[in-house]
């Protein structure tokens, strides 16, 4: 089977979020099932063409493309994604991508995505390459599946060629004014209200995405369902309601060639399940670098995250003063809204022998973070899969989340599977939104991290789970010819 994956972030080039961290594993599972996988991403500014190996390539040369009625030219450079065969392909255009960030709200944005998925398409032509399914993700490639069947549906090329796109996450949806429909070139009678295109009187790229592929899917069975709902589906889920026999959830899994406590090269001593006594060398280590004590019997609480709104920070700064109570210590890493970064600030001002914070993004620390702490907190208010409490898991690092998408489907609650006479929770885990029941949850987690037996069985349950790629990868190949018997390929 031909893959092409498209995505506008990827690991080790590019990355903001978890889209990234599945943009460079899904590829290399794909393969390892025989699959033939090229994946297309943005030739952004700060992606090290030395570091990565990136060449030119003169066979495709010069692509001029034509976005908002003018016409840029574009590039190609090549690359393998490291421990694969999986050849990635830079779409270069200095004018849309040489800025300082990978996402932007400059008034161009849109245009952007759309030179980059007419890119995808050209350079796809320009290769005489045809996939059997085209793979898209997110709203910045929602265009794609609209574009192969309508504005380059001339082209034989891509006569037998299925769509799949993947929601990520349902609330960036790429809205834009009506004038995006000159800059994409979308035909005028797609847009109407209601339409395929449409959303309240602009138009949005995800919609398109949703309406056009063949097959549609995003990265949890919890999140599949809530998108459906109007709580959860922001404005889109009568679409998805209506497409609701082309949905699937599909968990993201974890890259344990990157995320491995055993050969993890961002840590200095590594550890497996069989003995843990190097996860509390890399605690005192994690905690010497921002200067605190060490005490054995305080449990560290560690934080990854983008710091919106969505990941639960309005609950958290609502039970912080009862948080802070805790015979706990803190780690924190993340950036995003201000208030909430001068919340953490201020906080590790405060209680510098207690709360540790960077505000920023810094890659290696996210892998100290996790190998260091003993408790790791996600309290989203959705969180359509999540990757750190996957990662958590297998670092012996106790989770405790909101039961939302995919912090539903793979925590299970250590009580709430005792009262049912299990032994096999490897978290802690809340349902309703608020301050008070975080606060509640990571009291409980404090608590039970007194008791070593017990702690060291959660540990154990976590980090025995195996949530790799290559059983997400099957259920992609599956979905994957869902649609080509959609388009009848
Ligand atoms: P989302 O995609 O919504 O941000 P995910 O949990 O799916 O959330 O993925 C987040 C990814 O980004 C994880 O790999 C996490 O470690 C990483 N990450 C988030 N914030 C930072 C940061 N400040 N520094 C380093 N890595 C970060």
């Amino acid at each position: 089977m031909k893959i092409a994956f498209v995505s506008t972030e990827c690991v080790p080039y590019a990355k903001t979020g978890g889209l990234a961290d599945v943009a460079g594993a899904l590829p290399k599972d794909l393969e390892n099932l025989g699959c033939e996988v090229k994946l297309f991403v943005p030739k952004y500014f700060l992606i090290d063409e030395h570091k990565h190996g990136l060449a030119f390539n003169w066979d495709i040369g010069e692509m001029p493309i034509s976005v908002n009625g003018k016409i840029r030219s574009v590039h190609v450079h090549q690359s393998k994604l490291p421990n694969s065969n999986v050849e990635v392909i830079f779409i270069d255009c200095p004018h849309y991508f040489h800025r300082h960030r990978i996402y932007t709200n400059d008034l161009d944005e849109d245009e952007r995505f759309i030179l980059f998925s007419k890119g995808v398409i050209e350079t796809l032509q320009r290769m005489q390459w045809t996939p059997d399914v085209i793979h898209c993700n997110d709203w910045q490639t929602g265009l794609i599946p609209l574009y192969i069947k309508d504005n380059y549906s001339w082209d034989d090329l891509f006569n037998k060629t299925a769509s799949l796109f993947t929601i990520h996450n349902i609330y960036y949806q790429g809205r834009f004014s009506k004038s995006s429909l000159f800059a994409a070139e979308i035909k005028g009678d797609l847009f109407y209200p209601g339409g395929p295109v449409e959303f309240e009187d602009g138009v949005s790229f995800m919609k398109a995405g949703i309406s056009f592929a063949d097959m549609v899917n995003t990265v949890s069975n919890t999140y599949a369902h809530e998108i459906q709902t109007p709580d959860h589906g922001a404005g889109l889920d009568g679409l998805l309601r209506w497409r609701k026999d082309d949905l699937y959830g599909i968990l993201n899994g974890a890259d344990y060639d990157v995320w491995n406590p055993e050969t993890d090269i961002h840590i200095p001593y590594h550890y497996s399940h069989k003995d843990l006594t190097n996860k509390i060398k890399n605690k005192k280590f994690l905690l010497k670098h921002f200067n605190m004590p060490f005490d054995e019997k305080v449990p560290l609480i560690g934080i990854v995250s983008r710091m919106v709104t969505q990941k639960g920070y309005d609950i958290f700064a609502d039970a912080l003063v009862d948080l802070m109570q805790l015979n706990a210590q803190w780690i924190i890493l993340g950036s995003g809204e201000d208030k909430y970064e001068n919340m953490f600030r201020s906080l590790s001002n405060r209680l510098p022998k207690k709360v540790g914070v960077y505000i920023g993004y810094n890659n290696e620390l996210s892998h100290l973070v996790e190998a260091g702490v003993d408790i790791f907190i996600m309290p989203s208010n959705y969180e359509p899969c999540g990757l750190n409490q996957i990662y958590s898991m297998k670092y012996g690092t106790v989770p405790v989340v909101r039961k939302t998408g995919g912090l539903a489907d793979t925590v299970k609650d250590w009580d709430e599977q005792n009262h049912y006479g299990f032994k096999d929770g490897n978290g802690f885990s809340f349902n309703d939104y608020s301050g008070y029941a975080l606060y509640k949850s990571v009291e409980r987690a404090v608590n039970t991290f007194g008791e070593k037996d017990v702690w060291e069985k959660i540990q154990k349950n976590g980090m025995k789970k195996n949530y790799s790629w290559k059983h997400s990868a099957e259920q992609y190949m599956e979905i994957y010819k869902l649609a080509m018997e959609k388009k009848g390929a």
